[in-house]
């Protein structure tokens, strides 16, 4: 009896964290519908042109863009001389109202990566000069796609023969922009496409020189996303770049209650298990994003004992 009401209590006390790992195993295989395909004898097949035109699910077996999501779609249609307004409407509508949802409770790399911080080891925290830094190299990454993919799309409409040089010229680049830095498309499409390679009773493929840097830096990634928790999202995300910088307008936002936070000195507990190494109490206590850079995991919420950390949606 007691039992039974302490695992109750148990229950209660980790409900977000139950329901964000149900919501994140059933969006994992969603997305990844060919893994459905493997357990079940059916053909999903069909649904591929919804998949399609609803781009915010994508699978590996999508040829446009392997294993990836809006981010891809809008850098490949722009590198394609087509500017998608409405997919860039549809994802800062997302944004707006959903924060970033997405990131904490959806993303299948974000959930990857969740799996490697399960493992129980000591959290570490990067020294905090350091991890402002880190924080932009995304930006600068986003910034450096934009540069070179927007204009190749412009001469698309205005110099054909300028467009195609250009394109050869970028090769790989220029099919997939965000290919390079997308853990999804290392995760999906890179690591299968070597595994197949080694299982093959054709002659291996070696791999490039580029190959081996991409296969050692994302392993990285991964190793040390056990002990920096979401590592991947904070510093290289190319969807994280662009959603964080607007979703510090989102109407939804958490907020911190004043009255109830007893503060860093007597507990801290929220610094202290926040993937994102976001210094909560230093946020204003109205409402918070961390400078968009919360995923709305709400592990925070969840862990706080004083029940201090609330959901706000903002009045338009
Ligand atoms: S865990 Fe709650 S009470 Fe503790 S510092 Fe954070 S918000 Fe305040
Ligand atoms: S601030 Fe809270 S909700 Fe946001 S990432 Fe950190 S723990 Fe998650």
């Amino acid at each position: 009896m007691i039992s039974l009401r302490f695992k109750r209590l148990k229950v209660r006390e980790n409900l977000i964290t139950i329901t964000r790992r149900i919501i994140q195993i059933l969006a994992f295989l969603m997305i990844n519908y060919v893994i459905i395909e493997a357990i079940l004898p059916i053909n999903l097949l069909s649904l591929e042109g919804i998949l399609k035109a609803l781009p915010i699910l994508n699978s590996p077996r999508n040829p446009l863009s392997n294993g990836a999501g809006m981010i891809e779609y809008i850098f490949f249609s722009m590198a394609e001389g087509v500017f998608p307004f409405f997919l860039i409407a549809l994802l800062i509508l997302i944004l707006l109202f959903s924060n970033r949802f997405f990131c904490g409770w959806i993303c299948p790399i974000g959930a990857i990566q969740d799996v490697c911080a399960a493992i129980p080891t000591k959290k570490k925290k990067i020294n905090l000069g350091t991890h402002k830094s880190l924080l932009n190299i995304k930006y600068v990454f986003i910034i450096i796609i934009t540069i070179i993919i927007f204009p190749l799309g412009i001469t698309k409409n205005t110099n054909v023969l300028f467009y195609l040089d250009l394109k050869t010229q970028l090769g790989v680049f220029a099919q997939r922009p965000i290919g390079f830095f997308s853990l999804s498309e290392f995760i999906f499409v890179f690591l299968p496409d070597i595994i197949q390679n080694i299982f093959l009773p054709v002659k291996f493929e070696t791999l490039e020189p580029g190959g081996y840097i991409i296969l050692g830096l994302y392993t990285l990634i991964l190793v040390l996303s056990v002990w920096y928790p979401r590592i991947y999202c904070r510093y290289i995300c190319p969807f994280a770049a662009v959603s964080s910088a607007i979703t510090d307008y989102s109407f939804l936002k958490l907020a911190r209650n004043p009255v109830k936070c007893v503060g860093r000195s007597e507990c801290g507990i929220c610094e202290d298990i926040c993937p994102k190494q976001i210094r909560i109490l230093d946020e204003p206590f109205e409402f918070f994003t961390g400078k968009g850079e919360c995923n709305f995991c709400l592990e925070c919420k969840e862990k706080c004992p004083h029940d201090a950390i609330l959901i706000k949606f903002i009045n338009i």
